[in-house]
Formats: structure tokens, C-alpha cells, sequence
């Protein structure tokens, strides 16, 4: 290629191209105090996705309000969650797959992707956890923060009292 041409167009890695894949998931939240999104990827190839929402069937907060309990919504399961239970409903062997996530996961999620198999996780936001970080140290998973794709600084994160 020219070079004028290829200095014109920055080509995505795919660890941008999945982690904005991962912000186009969040886009189907249906739990405000945080969009977020989750993508289990192995060898390039997506293996399922999850967002923050309600269980199957049931009503969300974009409709009937969120459920407090201490500080935290309940009603939803979290996007790493979701990715993880599709891969399970679906049949998909998560072993050694990567998360990118949109924000960093918390402690609960951080526990479930080290049992899922997965031995990477990619994020952008924050989502300060001092316990989830440890975890996934101790378990061997790697934990790598990107600034998203395009952006110009590190995207909105939740405070930490509104967390998802
Ligand atoms: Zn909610
Ligand atoms: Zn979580």
C-alpha cells in the first residue's frame, strides 16, 4: 500500500476491534447506572457476548426502576455473567478464552471468569475493585487496561456508589 495511503488509515488490533465490539454490546443495557458489555474471545473468533439486563423474561430498569440493595442495583446480572452463561446455554467451551470488557469487572465477576477458563481479560473503563484485581492475579489471569479505541481520555466510569 502507498504509504500516503496507509498513514490515512489506522487499521484496528483486534484487541481495539473486540473491545469496541464489547462498547456496541453495552449499547443493549437496559440498566443505566452502567452500560456495560462483555465479549469471550478465543483464537479471533467471538465466542458469545453479554450485557448488564435483567433475566430472561423478567422486567427491567429501563422499565419498572432499579432494585437498591446497598447501593447496588440487583435486578440485572452483570455482562461477564451473561457472556459466560450464553457460552454455557450454547455449549461453547470458554477454556482459555479472553473477556473484553468495558469496564473492569468486579469481584463476583472476577471470581466467575476465573472458573469459566478465561485466561485474559481486556478493559477500559474503571470499575476500582482492589479484591478482583487481586483475585485474578493470584489465579494467573491477565489483566490488561485499554483506553477505548478513538477515544480521547478513559471512558465514563460508574461512581463508586453507582455501581451496576
Ligand atoms: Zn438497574
Ligand atoms: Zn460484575
Amino acid at each position: 500500500m502507498p504509504e500516503n495511503l496507509s498513514s490515512r488509515r489506522k487499521r484496528p488490533t483486534w484487541d481495539e476491534y473486540f473491545l469496541e465490539i464489547a462498547f456496541s454490546v453495552a449499547e443493549r443495557s437496559t440498566c443505566d447506572r452502567a452500560h456495560v458489555g462483555a465479549v469471550l474471545v478465543r483464537d479471533k473468533r467471538i465466542l458469545s457476548t453479554g450485557y448488564n439486563g435483567s433475566p430472561a423474561g423478567l422486567p427491567h430498569c429501563d422499565e419498572v426502576g432499579h432494585l437498591i440493595v446497598d447501593g447496588h442495583c440487583v435486578r440485572t446480572l452483570h455482562a461477564e455473567q451473561n457472556a459466560i452463561i450464553q457460552s454455557a446455554l450454547h455449549g461453547v467451551d470458554s477454556e482459555g478464552a479472553t473477556a473484553y470488557v468495558t469496564h473492569q469487572p468486579c469481584l463476583t465477576c472476577a471470581k466467575m471468569l476465573i472458573n469459566a477458563g478465561i485466561r485474559r481479560v481486556v478493559y477500559a473503563g474503571n470499575y476500582p475493585d482492589a479484591y478482583s484485581r487481586q483475585f485474578l492475579a493470584e489465579a494467573n489471569v491477565q489483566l490488561d487496561h485499554m483506553t477505548r479505541p478513538g477515544s480521547t481520555g478513559s471512558v465514563s466510569a460508574p461512581e463508586p456508589d453507582a455501581a451496576p
